[in-house]
């Protein structure tokens, strides 16, 4: 049996299958679809979803819906490693198109292919559907979670008790999670903690059962030990559950030797001019003082590090209210923002003359960045972000999707 590198806690992998598990209730409910190693070297998620599996076949508890758990780079999972050619979790924008030549040469785009297939089988059979994303860190970290920001997002993730980052899939380029929720799913990222520490394990198993209550497949009354989960979040959030807003990425350049310094730990505060890194120039010290998030303690990977900030609750519940107000019909009035006219809820901001906060406040209000369009950036409201499309629209999209992918 092969040893595995990224977990040495846990029977090593050494084989995997593309649907790691399902559970069908006796009544109608929706369908929950957990991801787990979109990278390689973080198969935590792959063992809490057996071990929920597991226990719901033991317990037979009355159950609505349907879960699906899904491995993801089945690949790199057997190898321990991130990634083999692409990194599975930053292929998913709508223009990530490869030759038909060069497509044996990147596993993942099969991977990824195998995995659109997949969600199209579910998602016909009409449910509402909620897809949760499992993940681990290279550094030490307390859980956190990641959305893109809109009202039916939070919604759901109101129950978990850890801090929540925002702002993350607009830096990375095609994460899965922000991919799904353009095209109308709810999609929630959940960072379990770092790759081999038992605590992610736990994070993980106690993040699934709050999601099956949560959206009412299993009713807390016949989860026996259900306030121990919610426990286990807190227990391992000191601190309490605080919302950020990422501000600064670190973007390794190609051929850059990149060395994040020992010692860092995800949410750690750090001030302007600390040195937090280095490469073949010398060191690199932070540009704002605010958290590191993110440090890169691997080799696999592009990001060295991101800063955070914290967005206090008062702004955070504040814009869930005006969102639905309509109140931003006013961000035209903010210096430096202009509207399209022929788009709606679309503006460009010149970052010279628009306010920092002006674009802090843009997110809020559940707009995101779209591109920078001539040297200024464009801005637009995310599509479905208290309602969702429906089941046909949906499935229309991931067709129209997968083809143009496979053609
Ligand atoms: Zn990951």
């Amino acid at each position: 049996m092969k040893s595995h590198p990224g977990f040495g806690l846990f029977t090593p992998l050494d084989s995997i299958q593309r649907i790691i598990g399902t559970h069908h209730g006796t009544k109608p409910g929706p369908n929950l679809i957990f991801f787990a190693g979109i990278h390689g070297n973080e198969p935590s998620g792959i063992y809490a979803l057996h071990q929920v599996l597991d226990d719901l076949k033991q317990m037979q508890p009355s159950f609505k819906g349907n879960i699906y758990a899904i491995a993801g780079n089945m690949q790199a999972l057997i190898l321990g490693k991130r990634y083999i050619s692409k990194d599975l979790n930053r292929i998913w924008f709508p223009n990530f198109i490869i030759p038909k030549e060069e497509r044996e040469k990147v596993p993942e785009y099969r991977e990824k292919i195998d995995i659109l297939r997949l969600l199209i089988e579910i998602l016909d059979n009409g449910r509402p559907t909620y897809i949760f994303d499992l993940h681990t860190t290279s550094s030490h970290s307390m859980p956190f979670i990641s959305v893109s920001d809109t009202l039916k997002n939070r919604k759901i993730i109101k129950s978990i008790p850890t801090h929540l980052v925002l702002g993350l899939e607009e830096l990375l380029d095609g994460p899965m999670f922000s991919f799904l929720s353009e095209l109308g799913l709810p999609a929630i990222l959940f960072e379990a903690g770092q790759h081999d520490a038992i605590s992610s394990y736990e994070n993980h198993v106690a993040f699934i059962w709050t999601m099956l209550s949560t959206l009412k497949c299993v009713s807390k009354k016949n989860i026996s030990n259900h306030h121990t989960f919610t426990e286990t979040l807190k227990k391992n959030s000191p601190g309490g559950a605080k919302t950020f807003e990422i501000k600064f990425r670190y973007l390794i350049q190609n051929k850059e030797v990149f060395s994040m310094k020992e010692g860092y730990v995800n949410f750690q505060r750090i001030e302007k001019g600390e040195l937090l890194a280095s490469n073949q120039d010398g060191p690199i010290l932070s540009k704002r003082s605010g958290f590191i998030f993110m440090p890169l303690y691997q080799e696999q990977g592009c990001d060295g590090f991101f800063i955070i900030k914290e967005i206090k609750p008062f702004w955070f519940n504040f814009s869930s209210r005006t969102r639905k107000w309509k109140l931003d019909k006013t961000i035209k009035l903010l210096p430096g923002i202009q509207k399209i006219n022929d788009r709606e809820n679309t503006y460009l901001i010149d970052k010279t003359k628009a306010r920092y906060k002006a674009i802090s406040l843009l997110h809020l209000l559940g707009y995101r960045k779209v591109e920078y369009y001539e040297n200024k950036l464009k801005m637009s409201r995310r599509p479905y972000d208290n309602k969702s499309p429906k089941t046909s629209d949906l499935l229309e999209n991931f067709r129209n999707y997968l083809a143009m992918l496979t053609n």
